[in-house]
């Protein structure tokens, strides 16, 4: 990617910003947040992100009319880079800012747009995403939850599961049935769903990492609005690709900057345990670093190009990150050695690296597993015949 004055003057006002406004009450926010670390401060990254939103810095790549600054890849990698640099708070609006924000964009109406976009930029309302059920994950299309229409409302019974954020989300996008006895993926809506309401019960699921990001959903009479249906009622699965597409893909950018501190992390962690002396455990810590260069230019070329994607350009990624991240967790135990099977406190207090371990075994699940990547490569990259189900 050529960078050019304009984008090195960027990069000075975003660091700028962030050395002048990560001080004070939100000093102490550095680092805190991400994966499996959801819990940690979520109220005040709540404030940090709103913080950021009122200086323009979120939803950077949307139209300024619904709150974004138009800004340009490079511009967005560079923001991406600096925040991670900075060690600034993972943000709690990601739902929102990357999955939906950009569907609606493309799939939603004029109204639409002006009632949800601004509220996402401003932090105002935080979102969760409801595709999965309990059987209806890597076969999304097998889905049940349902939704009639009665009078000027959809009315919505089922359950979804996996659900991340769920408790601290205000609005749910979620993909039901709105066609009775329609079969696999036809018949499907995209929804747009008030999760503050009786008809809905949020249950957290606790996780191997002790916390509860994610939970169940259950839908008895759920209602919402009959014009909050994103793209044709019945044509839910298109819409609902397109924002697996955009999860697999573009989103991952900023992620993969937090990437490059873990290492860094890791390979100082490394030189202090004597880890780094470890022939082996140097041959993986090189392999690490990169995979790290490998994933960066895969993302970059992908988001150059159209066709990559449409080749199975976001699976690649998918895969490259997910992967690289669950290997990294291995081999931040192996460096830091028998000392990591060890809780810190009473009961399971977890230090950042055991999180680490233990949550990256997701990575390679959410966002669609690797071996659905692989299947989708197979099938779109290679032209291989499709699976039989
Ligand atoms: C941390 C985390 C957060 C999540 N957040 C959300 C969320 O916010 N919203 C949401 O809707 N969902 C969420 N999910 C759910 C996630 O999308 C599903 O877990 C995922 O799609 C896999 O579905 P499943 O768990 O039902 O596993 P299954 O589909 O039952 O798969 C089980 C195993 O079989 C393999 N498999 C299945 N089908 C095939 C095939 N055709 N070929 C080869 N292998 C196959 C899978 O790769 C996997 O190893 C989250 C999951 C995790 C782990």
């Amino acid at each position: 990617m050529q960078l050019t004055d304009e984008d090195a003057e960027f990069r000075g006002r975003v660091r700028q910003w962030l050395e002048q406004n990560l001080t004070g009450e939100f000093a102490a926010l550095r680092g805190q947040g991400g994966p499996g670390r959801e819990h940690e401060h979520f109220e005040e990254r709540l404030a940090w992100n709103r913080h950021l939103a009122a200086s323009g810095w979120t939803c950077l790549s949307w139209p300024a009319e619904y709150g974004g600054r138009d800004a340009t890849i490079a511009q967005q990698v560079i923001f991406h880079e600096e925040y991670a640099r900075a060690g600034a708070p993972a943000r709690v609006g990601h739902m929102g800012e990357e999955l939906l924000g950009p569907t609606l964009l493309a799939f939603g109406t004029q109204a639409q747009k002006d009632r949800f976009l601004p509220p996402i930029a401003e932090v105002r309302e935080l979102w969760c995403q409801g595709y999965s059920e309990p059987g209806a994950g890597s076969d999304l299309a097998s889905l049940t939850t349902s939704a009639r229409l009665d009078g000027g409302e959809w009315v919505i019974t089922g359950q979804k599961v996996w659900t991340s954020l769920a408790r601290e989300a205000d609005w749910c996008f979620l993909l039901a049935r709105t066609e009775p006895g329609s079969r696999r993926s036809a018949g499907l809506s995209y929804l747009l769903v008030p999760m503050h309401q009786p008809g809905i019960t949020v249950r957290p699921i606790r996780q191997l990492t002790g916390t509860s990001e994610f939970n169940e959903v259950f839908f008895d009479g759920a209602r919402t609005a009959r014009d909050l249906v994103v793209g044709e009622a019945g044509d839910g699965w298109r819409v609902a690709m397109a924002t697996l597409a955009i999860e697999r893909g573009v989103s991952t950018l900023g992620q993969q900057v937090g990437y490059q501190r873990e290492l860094d992390a890791l390979i100082t962690a490394a030189r202090r345990t004597g880890a780094a002396r470890d022939p082996l455990l140097r041959d993986r810590l090189a392999r690490a670093w990169i995979g790290l260069q490998v994933m960066r230019e895969q993302v970059l070329a992908m988001l150059g190009s159209d066709s990559a994607a449409g080749a199975g350009g976001a699976s690649v990624v998918k895969l490259l990150w997910s992967t690289w991240h669950r290997d990294l967790g291995e081999l931040a135990m192996d460096v830091l050695g028998p000392s990591s099977m060890l809780a810190q406190g009473p009961p399971y207090d977890l230090d950042d690296w055991q999180r680490l371990y233990l949550f990256s075994r997701a990575d390679t699940i959410y966002g669609g597993s690797a071996e659905i990547q692989r299947g989708i490569i197979a099938d779109r990259a290679l032209g291989l015949p499709r699976q039989s189900r």
